[in-house]
């Protein structure tokens, strides 16, 4: 983990609006899953990783977390001295495991309120606020296997379920498919490995072919499907979604199989 460059005299002025909060709701100890899904729970910068030159990672220690499945999101809120809020949701990029720490990728926004704040004023100690973990659709318990298709920050949820592959040492079939504008855009790239197809729509590495993703892409992961068929996973803004699930369709997966998280 590395720390930022200080940058309080650049920094835009909705960012820095949001000190660390000064009051949070305390959490009691709530046994039933919703319910704990619905307490703001105080979350402390520890680590900061840029992954690429828009999009970097924070890791926060957040007491009393309740766990999450792979593919699950939370919502972050940010609040100013003057009583000023502001919340967004973000996928959860860790694997799920008990070291008390979550892990948020966040690409910058062209002046984006809450990714702007934590791209050029977050500093480790921050608190923040979340709630969470959301959505039960999108998860993935490891129990089938994935076929996982994203683009720019949709590969985020996806590197949580890839990384709990990893860390279970699973056997059972995962793949991703993932898109970006160029190698040095593509989030996590040190860490994909067999399981990944790269899809390069702007500047490529010598010899691979630059364009949108296609049926040529995809066809060849339905083509070699398990006995018991994919569960695809596709997340990114709502254009790539929309793309995306339509040349699964076409390429033979059944709609109800396929589940969609928009960014957009
Ligand atoms: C379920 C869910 C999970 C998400 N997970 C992630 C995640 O893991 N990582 C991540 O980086 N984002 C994620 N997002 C998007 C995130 O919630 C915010 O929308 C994003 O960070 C922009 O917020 P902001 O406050 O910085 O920008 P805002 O102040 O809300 O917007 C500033 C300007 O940018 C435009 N804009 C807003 N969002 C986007 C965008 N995504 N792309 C391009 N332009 C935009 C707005 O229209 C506006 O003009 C997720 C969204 C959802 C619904």
């Amino acid at each position: 983990m590395t720390q930022t460059a200080p940058m309080a005299q650049t920094a835009p002025a909705a960012p820095e609006r949001f000190a660390p909060p000064t009051r949070f709701a305390v959490p009691g100890r709530i046994g039933v899953s919703e319910q704990t899904a619905s307490v703001w729970r105080t979350a402390t910068l520890t680590g900061i990783r840029h992954e690429t030159p828009r999009a970097t990672t924070f890791r926060f220690a957040v007491p009393g977390w309740p766990g999450h499945v792979p593919g699950q999101h939370l919502l972050l809120r940010l609040t100013a001295e003057d009583g000023y809020v502001a919340q967004r949701h973000y996928s959860i990029a860790s694997a799920p495991d008990d070291s008390g720490h979550i892990e948020l990728t966040l690409d910058h926004v062209e002046g984006g309120e809450v990714s702007g704040w934590f791209h050029t004023v977050a500093r480790p100690g921050d608190r923040v606020e979340v709630r969470g973990p959301l959505s039960g659709f999108f998860a993935w318990p490891g129990d089938r296997p994935a076929l996982l298709v994203g683009a720019g920050s949709g590969v985020v949820p996806l590197m949580s379920m890839v990384r709990h592959h990893r860390a279970r040492d699973m056997r059972l079939p995962l793949r991703l498919l993932v898109s970006a504008r160029s190698p040095e855009e593509l989030i996590y790239a040190r860490e994909f490995g067999a399981e990944t197809t790269r899809v390069f729509t702007r500047s490529a590495p010598e010899g691979v072919s630059v364009g949108r993703m296609t049926a040529a892409h995809v066809a060849p992961l339905l083509a070699k499907q398990p006995p018991s068929g994919w569960e695809a996973y596709v997340c990114g803004s709502n254009s790539f979604a929309e793309h995306a699930s339509r040349l699964l369709v076409a390429a033979g997966q059944p709609v109800e199989r396929i589940r969609i998280e928009r960014f957009g």
